[in-house]
């Protein structure tokens, strides 16, 4: 097998890449952030049922970060409610929201019904393009996926290379446990829709009411082959040392 380049970065050296792999939750995101005077780094959060826990520990470090949202048009109106709550609630002062332009999702969805024909179509039109947008404009991305979330998750690293873009991961060993010891010792509040019974939230017409304890996410695309919108897949790789970095 061909070995993979240690050095994906010219900004970000071998030693640093090799520091990161040893940290996690808060201290690897306080490490990570540490460096925005030289690297180009942002947020991403879909401002859903467990997002409080990492924009927690983002406004713990700097409020200003960017924090990068998108609105694909089919959200449930209580998440951009709650998005526009909690990153008050924080005091996150750079939210930014991101929405393909509606010329090209009427375009490619005239009758509202993609979601049905070709998730994963209506998916790329309206989450995968504007995301790969703002990509362009960063180095490094710091998101909220876990493994206990299963399914491509399962396996997940704290640090991912995916193109020219280093993935940050710092909930990746985060429990079910730990997210809600999170929210009650840090008093965040809850996306209003958990109490109805959504345990992941995504867009309106693909997400159902879900309490499996093993599988969060059971409720997304229910009765699909499909788990994920696509904006986490793009060619990920796990940075070779984390096979023996112990976490
Ligand atoms: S989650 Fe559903 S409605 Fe939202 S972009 Fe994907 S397929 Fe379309």
């Amino acid at each position: 097998m061909t070995a993979q380049p240690k050095l994906i970065m010219p900004l970000v050296t071998d030693a640093t890449l090799d520091h990161w792999l040893n940290l996690h939750g808060l201290e690897l995101l306080a490490e990570v952030l540490s460096h925005s005077d030289s690297l180009r780094i942002a947020v991403t959060s879909s401002f859903g049922s467990e997002s409080a826990v990492l924009l927690d520990l983002v406004a713990q470090v700097n409020k200003a970060t960017p924090v990068i949202f998108v609105d694909t048009g089919r959200l449930f109106a209580a998440t951009t409610d709650y998005r526009d709550r909690l990153a008050e609630h924080l005091g996150l002062s750079n939210v930014q929201t991101l929405k393909a332009p509606d010329l090209m999702v009427k375009n490619a969805d005239p009758d509202g019904t993609l979601f049905e024909t070709d998730p994963d179509a209506c998916c790329h039109v309206r989450k995968v393009m504007p995301y790969a947008q703002a990509l362009s404009k960063f180095d490094v991305l710091i998101g909220g996926r876990k493994r206990h979330h299963g399914d491509e998750r399962s396996k997940l690293e704290t640090v991912e290379l995916s193109g020219p873009h280093i993935k940050v991961n710092p909930l990746a060993h985060f429990s079910a446990e730990d997210i809600r010891t999170a929210f009650s010792t840090r008093n965040l509040p809850p996306h209003p829709l958990v109490q109805e019974g959504y345990s992941s939230l995504g867009c309106e017409p693909c997400t159902l009411k879900s309490c499996e304890v093993k599988n969060v996410r059971a409720g997304r695309w229910k009765g699909r082959k499909k788990t994920e919108c696509g904006i986490h897949f793009a060619d990920n790789r796990v940075y070779e040392s984390l096979t023996d970095s112990g976490l």
